[in-house]
Order: structure tokens, then C-alpha cells, then sequence
């Protein structure tokens, strides 16, 4: 019997992502305030990024160093002459009543991200095969806007300014994205290269990494862009996920019921788990963009470019191949270790104090980052210095210690600081390998276990693993496994 289904169209979810990075600048876009995150409000200001008549913004060159930086490392087009705009809408943390960003003329065009395969995704295996290309549309400068503060006590709204005028990188994708996973790892892989880059803190929690995602659907098979819904401000990766996912049954229910999508921009609301209208979008032209009359465009010369282009440090994806290629990792290694450039520089300088490579990876990858992760720390406040770590490797290599107790040693050196050797010292936690030693423990358990010896002489050899099991717990685990092996073999010959 064949059961039939109503057919139900499938659809396919069509994603492009704006980010906008804040720029690891000292000072602002356009004028010399700080920009440092956290201060008394309005302490950070300026008659330029207050927005009062008649001042006159200065670009800030190092923001332009930065966003040449990205450019080179997505492969973009370096525009020889880009220009700032005046985007106008009115706003209370926006005195000027305008925003200088860059409309026509971008610093950077084009160029592409590659992400882990949709499949290797969701099954949050290691990444294997070809990554999947995704087309950036541009990169282009603008300063951020202020802050309004609300329900701070006193019935009132505040503006805070410290922000306006921060430099920001908004870096847009081409529709390419075909689910919240992707979106995610996209995010993840922009958000590492802009790390690496030393562009960019990466903070999601404060803002300067975050994502509006531009989020419609099409039954599948289709070519043609729907009307897209604009998700505005989202600020962790899991948000991210959760809101397009909340979008797409959204557009899919409306479509369903035979409604419309409409063009808007809506916000999430994490605690609710669902979105609301914000405002129906503007287009471009609500915003009357003209070339800023305070500003020449910028003309970055060719030779500049080529000395940023130089200094660039080593990506990601160059570091992985040759992490695999130089120290014989396995790809997925290569990727944990590479996932940040503090954690690779610490493994590698493990190395150059004379750690093998396997072992290494295999310790930092999984006692280190257990513990790190335990505490929610960082690799660059580990107390364990590459220097100790390899000194401890050092100790297992010559027997001093075993494997096992190494692992009860890390501990404490991760909790104090402590060096290795220092550590087994104190505890007296020496590997026992004397064989006077070791004889006498073996005899000992060998006469509390004659139930079991005789079952042994029988022929039941699995009891082997008995003895050895009661000599290491007597010995607290010290004792050499090899040598209590050889002895127990010779003991227990008939
Ligand atoms: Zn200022």
C-alpha cells in the first residue's frame, strides 16, 4: 500500500549579512576623541563628533590602513579613489543629523569569504572537503552614532556620545547564504579573519562585531530574490541562529496562508524568542545620500597598499595548511589550533621549547582547553607557560613521571602556576621504576589475591590486568606500568 502526501513546497532560505566591525583605532573616524569602551558618558566628545557648526572632520588614516587590510585579505578590489557620504536621517544620538559613510565609490569591491560546507555544519564534524565560496559586495568606512539610554531610573532618556564618531568597517555578503548555519559560520570565519587582522576586537558583548541579516525565502529551484526582511543589531552567534531560523518559519507561515512579505526591519528579542516590526524599511534614496563637501575622496597610492599588503600576518587558512604540513597535523587539529592567533602562537612556542608536535596538540587540545574553558579563560591568561608545558612533556619522556600522573601535575601547575619539576617534588609524585621496590608491592598483592592467582595458574589470563591494576593502587598511580608489567610476567610464570 502507498501512502500519498499532500505535496508541500520546499523552500530555500536566501541570506545576505551586513557586519559592521569597530575599528581598532586609538582615536575616532574623523576627529582625535579616544574610543575607548566604558567611560563616564559624554567624556569622550568633541565639538566633531558632537556635530556643532562648522568644524571640519579629518579622516583617520589608520582606519584606512585597516580597511585596506581586510580588502587584501578577502581578496577584494582596492578602490584607487573611494569617497565618504552624507547618509541624512534624523535620529536623537545622531546631532548632525547626518551619518558620514560611503555610498557609490567603497574602499573595497568585491572579493569572497570561504566557509566550512553546510554539510560538515550541521554535523559539527570537522571540516573536510571544499570550503563554499561566499561573494562579499563591498567593504566600506563609516563612523558609528551615539547611544540613547533608557530606563536608567529616573524616568528620563539619556544620549550618550562616547560612541559617535567610533570608526566602523560594515563588510556585506552577497546573498549567498542558504541557512542560519551558514550564516553562523560565515560570521565565524569574518569575525577570526578580523581578529587576525588585529582590526577588530571581535566583542560581541560590547558591540564592536555585530550583524543585521537581510533573510527571504523562494521555493526551491528558484532563481528570483524575494522581498527581504531586515534583522537588525544581532549580537551572538546564537541569536543570530535563532532569529533567522524564527524568521524563516515566519515568511514561510505568511506564504503558506497566502500572504505577502513585506519589506521591513525587524528586531529580535532573544528572551521572547521571536521578532517584531521595528520600521518599514527605507530604501536608499530615503536617506538622500550626497558625496561629504568637507572631504576629498581618498586616493590610497599603490606602493602604500603593497607595504600593507606585506605586513599582512599569517591568515587563518594559510596557518591551517601549514600547521598540517609542517608538524604533520590532522586537518580538524590544525583547525582547533588555529582557531585563535594567541592559541597557535602558544602551541608553537610549546614547540620551540622542544614539545613533539603530537603531543602538543594532543595536550593543549584537550587538558588545556578543558580547563580554559571550564573558567571561560582565554589562552593569553593561562598561567602555564609554553616553556612549563614542554618542560612537563619532558618529565613523561624520561619516565620520571607517567602519562597519567602528568595529567594530576597540569592541574596543579594550571591552578598555581607552578613549574613541573617543582611540583612532583613537593608531591612526591616520582614514577616508582626500582625493580627492589616494585617486588615487594608485587609480593604483597600477589599473597592478598589467592583466589585469583589460582584461577590464573588455571588459565584465566584476563587476571593479569588484576595485578597490575592493584600494584598501580598501592602505589598511587606511581608506579612505571612497563616495568610493573615485566616484573609481574616473570613473577607469574609457572
Ligand atoms: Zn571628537
Amino acid at each position: 500500500m502507498t501512502t500519498i502526501t499532500p505535496a508541500r513546497t520546499a523552500y530555500e532560505t536566501v541570506i545576505g549579512l551586513e557586519v559592521h566591525a569597530q575599528l581598532l583605532t586609538r582615536s575616532k573616524m574623523f576627529c582625535g576623541c579616544a574610543t575607548a569602551f566604558g567611560a563616564e558618558p559624554n567624556t569622550q566628545v568633541c565639538p566633531i563628533c558632537l556635530g556643532m557648526p562648522g568644524v571640519l572632520p579629518v579622516v583617520n588614516k589608520r582606519a584606512v590602513e585597516f580597511a585596506v587590510r581586510l580588502g587584501l585579505a578577502v581578496h577584494a578590489t582596492i578602490a584607487a579613489s573611494s569617497r565618504f557620504a552624507r547618509k541624512n536621517y534624523f535620529y536623537p544620538d545622531l546631532p548632525k543629523g547626518y551619518q558620514i559613510s560611503q555610498y557609490e565609490l567603497p574602499i573595497c569591491e568585491g572579493g569572497w569569504l570561504d566557509i566550512a560546507r553546510e554539510a560538515t555544519i550541521e554535523r559539527h564534524a570537522r571540516p573536510e572537503g571544499a570550503p563554499k565560496r561566499i561573494r562579499l559586495t563591498r567593504a566600506h568606512l563609516e563612523e558609528d552614532a551615539g547611544k540613547n539610554l533608557h530606563d536608567v531610573g529616573d524616568g528620563a532618556s539619556h544620549v550618550d556620545l562616547n560612541r559617535a564618531g567610533t570608526p566602523l568597517l560594515e563588510i556585506v555578503s552577497e546573498p549567498d547564504l542558504r541557512s542560519a548555519d551558514e550564516a553562523v559560520a560565515y560570521l565565524k570565519a569574518l569575525r577570526e579573519l578580523v581578529v587576525y587582522l588585529g582590526i577588530c576586537d571581535g566583542n560581541m558583548e560590547e558591540g564592536s562585531f555585530r550583524c543585521d541579516a537581510n533573510v527571504s525565502i523562494r521555493p526551491a529551484g528558484s532563481e528570483t530574490l524575494n522581498t527581504r526582511v531586515e534583522l537588525k543589531n544581532i549580537n551572538s552567534f546564537r541569536y543570530v541562529k535563532r532569529a533567522i531560523e524564527y524568521e524563516v518559519e515566519r515568511q514561510i507561515g505568511v506564504v503558506e496562508d497566502g500572504g505577502r512579505i513585506v519589506q521591513e526591519t525587524r528586531l529580535f528579542d532573544p528572551q521572547r524568542g521571536v521578532s517584531v516590526t521595528m520600521r518599514s524599511k527605507e530604501a536608499a534614496h530615503d536617506y538622500r545620500y550626497f558625496p561629504e563637501p568637507d572631504l576629498v575622496p581618498i586616493a590610497a597610492p599603490a606602493a602604500w597598499i603593497a607595504e600593507i599588503r606585506a605586513a599582512l600576518p599569517e591568515l587563518p587558512e594559510a596557518k591551517r595548511a601549514r600547521f598540517a604540513a609542517d608538524h604533520g597535523l590532522s586537518a580538524y587539529d590544525a583547525t582547533v589550533l588555529t582557531g585563535s592567533r594567541a592559541l597557535a602562537d602558544y602551541f608553537e612556542a610549546t614547540l620551540r621549547h622542544g614539545a613533539p608536535p603530537k603531543t602538543a596538540a594532543n595536550w593543549i587540545m584537550g587538558e588545556l582547553l578543558a580547563l580554559l574553558n571550564a573558567e571561560g579563560a582565554e589562552i593569553d591568561t593561562c598561567r602555564v607557560t609554553p616553556k612549563s608545558l614542554a618542560a612537563l612533556f619532558a618529565l613523561i619522556d624520561a619516565g620520571t613521571i607517567s602519562g597519567k600522573i602528568a595529567k594530576t601535575v597540569f592541574e596543579e601547575m594550571y591552578r598555581t602556576g607552578a613549574e613541573a619539576d617543582a611540583v612532583v617534588a613537593a608531591r612526591g609524585l616520582t614514577q616508582v621504576s626500582d625493580a627492589g621496590e616494585l617486588a615487594a608491592v608485587i609480593d604483597q598483592v600477589i599473597a592478598d589475591s589467592p583466589k585469583e592467582l589460582a584461577q590464573y595458574r588455571a588459565g584465566k589470563d584476563k587476571l593479569f590486568g588484576h595485578f597490575v591494576g592493584q600494584v598501580m593502587k598501592r602505589t598511587q598511580g606511581k608506579a612505571n606500568p612497563a616495568k610493573v608489567n615485566e616484573l609481574l610476567k616473570a613473577r607469574l610464570a609457572p
